[in-house]
């Protein structure tokens, strides 16, 4: 039998190069934005509603802290500094968001850092700032 010499195939995997941008059509960056307005709306929503519970417990602690314990007042505090933190980083989800929103006019988001490939709408909506695709993000981890 003939020695065949069969082009070994592993060359064709562009380890490391960094793939072309693709190419996305209008209907599909009016999708992405659409996502990323609502996932800005919820988020701001969200934001409001924690304003409003800090509100609500600072009003407790000056009101109502004359008959508590000073387990009570703890707590409330505790309770008070969760809801600041979680309105800080609601906050910087939302500037998340209008970067994001900011790079897909300028037509550099949501590609793939990686292989280059368009990051599905669904992912973008749910990590406004994914910067690699599942199958990336994956690889990254296994690391
Ligand atoms: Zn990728």
């Amino acid at each position: 039998m003939a020695k065949t010499a069969e082009p070994k195939t592993t060359a064709a995997k562009t380890a490391g190069a960094k793939a072309a941008r693709g190419t996305r059509t209008a209907a599909e960056t009016e999708k992405i934005r659409v996502a990323l307005i609502e996932r800005r709306d919820e988020l701001k929503a969200e934001h409001d509603q924690t304003l409003v519970d800090i509100a609500e417990l600072q009003q407790h602690r000056l009101t109502d802290s004359a008959g508590d314990d000073q387990a009570d007042t703890g707590t409330k505090t505790f309770e008070r500094e969760q809801e600041i933190t979680l309105a800080n980083n609601i906050l910087e989800r939302i500037n998340q968001v209008e970067r994001a929103l900011e790079r897909l006019d300028e037509g550099g988001y949501g590609w793939c850092e990686k292989c280059g490939n368009a990051i599905p709408v669904e992912r973008l909506a749910a990590f406004p700032s994914a910067t690699l695709c599942v199958t990336c993000k994956q690889l990254e981890e296994r690391r």
